[in-house]
C-alpha cells in the first residue's frame, strides 16, 4: 500500500492502545463513493459491480463501466479500491446473462463459475477497470473454491493488461466458500483475501441467507464460524497476505472486539456503519480483545459467546 499519507489525511483509526485498524467501505454503486469517503472510509474494500448490470437488457459498454469505476477511483484519491468482478447468479441474476435454470442457484453456477463460458464479459469488465484509472485499483474474484479458478482469472487479467500496455493490478479473492476457507494455503497466488461472511455463513450452516425463517443473527458469533475465521487469519499470515472481512457482520460494533481479538485489522462495511465502528475501535485494547477471542473459541455454542460479549466492557473513550 502506498497509503500512509492518505490515511493520515482521512484520520487513521487506532485502538486505544495504538494499533491501526483499517476501516473500508462496501459500495453497491459508484454514486456511493463520495459519501463513503466523507464518512471516513480509508478505501473501498468491496465495490459490488452487479448493480451496474442488474437492470440492463444488455451488458454496459466498456466505456460506461470505465466511467463508473473511474468515479470511485477519483473519489478514493489514491486510497485503495477493491473492485469485485461480476458476482452474478444465486441472489444476483443478470437479465442479459443467460444462465441456465438450476434447481439450487446458490449451489449452481454463480460467481467465478460461469466466467469461462462468458469470458468476453469478464474481459470487458477487466478492460474497463484497467482503463478507469489513475488510482490504486485491485481486482477481486467472487465465489472461488479452487485455485484453478483464481489462476484462470489471473491469466485473463495479465492478458488484458499486456494488451492495453498497463501494469496488471493485484488480484485477490473473496473467501466465502468453506472449502476455500479451510484450504487457504492453496491460494498463495492470491494477492489478498477478503472474507465474505454473508455467503460463508450461509454455506457453513447450510442456511439460505435470504430465508427469513432461517435468519439467525447469532450465527455470526457461533464458535464454528469463529474457528473458521481464526484459521483464516492464521493461514493468511502464514502466506504473508492481507486478509480483510467484508460481510455484514463486520458492521456490528458489538462484534468488533471479537474480530480484532481474532486478528482482523481490516474491515469493510456499509458507509453508514463507519462512524460507529471508528468510535468503538478507539475504546479497544488488543490484549483484552485477544482474551475475549480465546474464550469465545473455546465456547460450546453461540449463547456462551453472547454472554462473553455482554460481559466485555470496552475501555472508557
Ligand atoms: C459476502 O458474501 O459476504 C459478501 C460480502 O458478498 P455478497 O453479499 O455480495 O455476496
Ligand atoms: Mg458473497
Amino acid at each position: 500500500f502506498r497509503q500512509a499519507r492518505r490515511e493520515a489525511a482521512a484520520g487513521p483509526v487506532r485502538t486505544r492502545d495504538g494499533h491501526p485498524l483499517r476501516l473500508l467501505a462496501n459500495l453497491a454503486c459508484a454514486e456511493e463513493a463520495e459519501g463513503a469517503f466523507r464518512a471516513g472510509a480509508q478505501g473501498v474494500g468491496l465495490l459490488r459491480t452487479e448493480l451496474l448490470f442488474l437492470d440492463r437488457r444488455e451488458a454496459p459498454s466498456v466505456a460506461a463501466q470505465a466511467e463508473a469505476y473511474g468515479r470511485v477511483l477519483r473519489a478514493a484519491d489514491g486510497r485503495p479500491v477493491v473492485l469485485r468482478l461480476l458476482d452474478a447468479g444465486g441472489d444476483k441474476p443478470l437479465p442479459f446473462l443467460p444462465l441456465p435454470r438450476e434447481a439450487n442457484p446458490f449451489l449452481g453456477r454463480r460467481g467465478v463459475r460461469w466466467y469461462p463460458q462468458h469470458a468476453g464479459l469478464v474481459r470487458a469488465q477487466v478492460a474497463a477497470a484497467l482503463g478507469a484509472g489513475p488510482g490504486e485499483l485491485r481486482l477481486m474474484v467472487p465465489m472461488v473454491a479452487d485455485p484453478e479458478e483464481l489462476a484462470w482469472v489471473r491469466a485473463l487479467v495479465a492478458e488484458e493488461a499486456a494488451r492495453l500496455g498497463r501494469p496488471a493490478p493485484p488480484v485477490g479473492m473473496m473467501v466465502e466458500v468453506p472449502a476455500a476457507a479451510l484450504n487457504l494455503r492453496a491460494f498463495g497466488a492470491a494477492d489478498f483475501f477478503s472474507v465474505g461472511t454473508n455467503d460463508l455463513l450461509q454455506y457453513l450452516f447450510a442456511e439460505d441467507r435470504n430465508e427469513p425463517a432461517l435468519a439467525r443473527r447469532d450465527r455470526a458469533w457461533h464458535p464454528a464460524a469463529l474457528r473458521v475465521l481464526a484459521g483464516l487469519v492464521r493461514d493468511a499470515a502464514a502466506l504473508g497476505k492481507e486478509v480483510s472481512l467484508c460481510g455484514e457482520l463486520a458492521s456490528d460494533p458489538r462484534l468488533l472486539p471479537l474480530l480484532a481479538g481474532l486478528g482482523f485489522r481490516s474491515l469493510s462495511v456499509a458507509p453508514a456503519a463507519l462512524p460507529a465502528l471508528a468510535e468503538a475501535a478507539a475504546r479497544l485494547e488488543l490484549p483484552a480483545c485477544r482474551t475475549l477471542a480465546d474464550q469465545a473459541l473455546e465456547a460450546d455454542g453461540p449463547g456462551a459467546v453472547e454472554a462473553l460479549l455482554e460481559a466485555f466492557v470496552p475501555a472508557a473513550p
